[in-house]
């Protein structure tokens, strides 16, 4: 069994939809197809549900309505307008959007969250399922939220191992079937919709291979394999052909986005290798990340993550920052979903850096502000450089002020100001 996860960028258009058929057509071992949602689906649907926090329900309802002709084209584009089926399926789902939108008081921000997101996953693999059933690849449809049972945690929910394991041996048979279902989305134990983080679709595919026992996990990309920089932001990049899963679960807790840095453990755990390759030209080499790490100090690594917030907590009596404030800020800080990704303290100061939903930003600093000072940036850049050689600043981040520098054998990181 294999399981392939095709990203959004991969399934962005009608092309990249007849792309993903081409590139699965002649599998002829049991395939578990793990599908984002299409393009920038999830991006708009945030938006949706920004819009429903500030109670601007119309706005929200006419962006769904253009998310909805987005989708409409497509399925024009892949002549399935005349499958009645799919039509009634991709109704169903608008309308029963549309009544979460409506309905909306000022709740739960994250579990409503996760009601709205979850169906940009539910749209592009109905319609998916769809195109390839058409076209003679004959595929089961599988509802995630049935088969990956979380916790209550929305927005960044923690798996249930063994009862997901058990939903989804009953419901893959292991004979010779294509299955097609959503990454990103579960369910709690009350059926409520959960979602598994952002870019949490390669996270599903590493449960399901978990699950079955996967021989392989392919994610398919649009670039050649694992770059050792963004190419969009640095000019020079390097393939990482090989290397260990300890230094992808590195590579990823520093903010590298190539995988979701939860994917690698329950791989490793069953010694199964993740390929990573391009959906633009399947017969490049990809990088494979398995239990090898002969080559993983061959090559620097550049990890840029941009529009970081940072945070400089202090109390207000010049008491030091001891164990006790720090649990409890870190409390504060899963409370918000707020993703702490460099940390530093003194006596009497305690800094992070890390991302937060900007709707959040407000509830965090209200909790922080009754019993601490608080300072804050916004927009600040955190570049960390892995296995460090002899190198200069990159072009993207000269001429900016350090606030933050942090240096160990293998890891120097910068915090940067514009
Ligand atoms: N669609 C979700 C996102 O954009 C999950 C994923 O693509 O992995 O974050």
């Amino acid at each position: 069994m294999k399981v392939y996860k095709f990203g959004g960028a991969s399934v962005k258009d009608a092309n990249a939809v007849r792309n993903l058929y081409s590139l699965i057509k002649d599998e002829n071992s049991e395939l578990i197809v793990v599908v984002s949602a299409m393009g920038k689906t999830t991006n708009r649907l945030e938006h949706i549900w920004e819009k429903c926090i500030s109670q601007k329900q119309k706005n929200a309802i006419h962006e769904l309505d253009k998310l909805s002709l987005f989708h409409s084209e497509i399925i024009n584009n892949l002549n399935l307008s005349q499958d009645e089926k799919l039509d009634v399926k991709l109704k169903s789902y608008v309308n029963e959007l549309k009544e979460i939108i409506k309905n909306y008081k000022n709740e739960n921000h994250a579990l409503i969250y996760d009601q709205i997101v979850s169906f940009g996953e539910l749209f592009s693999t109905t319609i998916i399922s769809h195109f390839l059933n058409q076209n003679g690849k004959n595929n089961t449809w599988l509802d995630a939220r049935k088969l990956i049972v979380t916790s209550d945690h929305f927005q960044e929910a923690r798996v249930n191992w063994d009862k997901s394991q058990k939903n989804i041996h009953e419901s893959i048979s292991n004979q010779g079937k294509v299955y097609i279902t959503q990454g990103f989305i579960g369910a709690n134990k009350d059926g409520q919709t959960t979602t598994l983080g952002r870019e949490g679709s390669d996270y599903s595919a590493a449960i399901l291979a978990w699950s079955v026992n996967a021989n392989e996990v392919v994610i398919w990309k649009d670039v050649s394999g694992l770059l050792n920089a963004d190419p969009k932001l640095f000019k020079e990049t390097e393939q990482l052909f090989k290397i260990s899963f300890k230094e992808a679960i590195e590579l990823s807790y520093l903010g590298a986005s190539v995988i979701h840095p939860k994917t690698i453990k329950p791989l490793q755990n069953k010694g199964i290798p993740l390929s990573i390759r391009s959906f633009l030209n399947d017969s490049q080499k990809g990088s494979v990340i398995s239990n090898n790490g002969e080559n993983d100090r061959d090559i620097p690594s550049f990890i840029f993550k941009p529009n970081q917030l940072l945070i400089s907590i202090s109390t207000k009596d010049y008491s030091f920052i001891f164990e006790d404030h720090i649990s409890e800020l870190f409390r504060l800080f899963a409370e918000v979903g707020l993703k702490v990704h460099l940390m530093q303290n003194s006596a009497l100061n305690f800094s992070i850096c890390g991302h937060i939903k900007t709707p959040l930003l407000p509830k965090l600093l209200s909790s922080l502000n009754e019993k601490y000072v608080v300072k804050y940036n916004e927009k600040v850049d955190l570049l960390s450089i892995r296995h460090y050689k002899d190198f200069e600043l990159p072009e993207i981040v000269k001429n900016q002020e350090i606030l933050i520098q942090q240096r160990s054998r293998s890891t120097i990181r910068y915090v940067f100001k514009k």
